[in-house]
């Protein structure tokens, strides 16, 4: 993939987040006029329907919510058995991505990784971390 075509991926709404990506940066939203966080990015604030929404670093720190393995081939870009899950980022808005490393149970501390794809931006996906204290409701791997 070439520089320029990398530059242009996404659409307007989407570009900024796959440019971070391209650093290893995971840029979310902020709104401005109501402090709310939110992906998948969009136009205008889901929570007071403000336009004033910017991108900002997120931590890259998260608690799963949701989590499964899939063990069937669906696409050929991803090789089976590989794990699912929804992520609650330390900011609030949640995320589908692919769980890699270590052992991982639902309410696990989680760090974003990326990983490198050939003819598109990096895709971030987590990683198990040691437990940190107050940074879930308890639970340990
Ligand atoms: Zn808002």
């Amino acid at each position: 993939m070439t520089d320029e075509a990398r530059l242009s991926y996404g659409d307007p709404i989407t570009a900024p987040f796959w440019q971070g990506a391209e650093q290893h940066r995971l840029l979310i939203q902020c709104c401005r006029t109501c402090g709310a966080h939110q992906f998948y990015p969009r136009p205008f604030c889901l929570n007071c329907q403000s336009d004033l929404v910017e991108w900002v670093e997120a931590a890259g720190t998260a608690t799963v919510y949701s989590l499964t393995t899939v063990r069937l081939p669906v696409s050929p870009e991803f090789n089976p058995p590989y794990r699912v899950a929804v992520v609650q980022l330390d900011e609030g808005p949640r995320m589908l991505t692919n769980i890699i490393g270590g052992e991982c149970r639902i309410g696990d501390c989680v760090r974003v990784q990326w990983r490198e794809r050939n003819g598109a931006p990096p895709l971030p996906v987590f990683e198990p971390v040691a437990s940190e204290p107050g940074h879930n409701d308890g639970q340990t791997a």
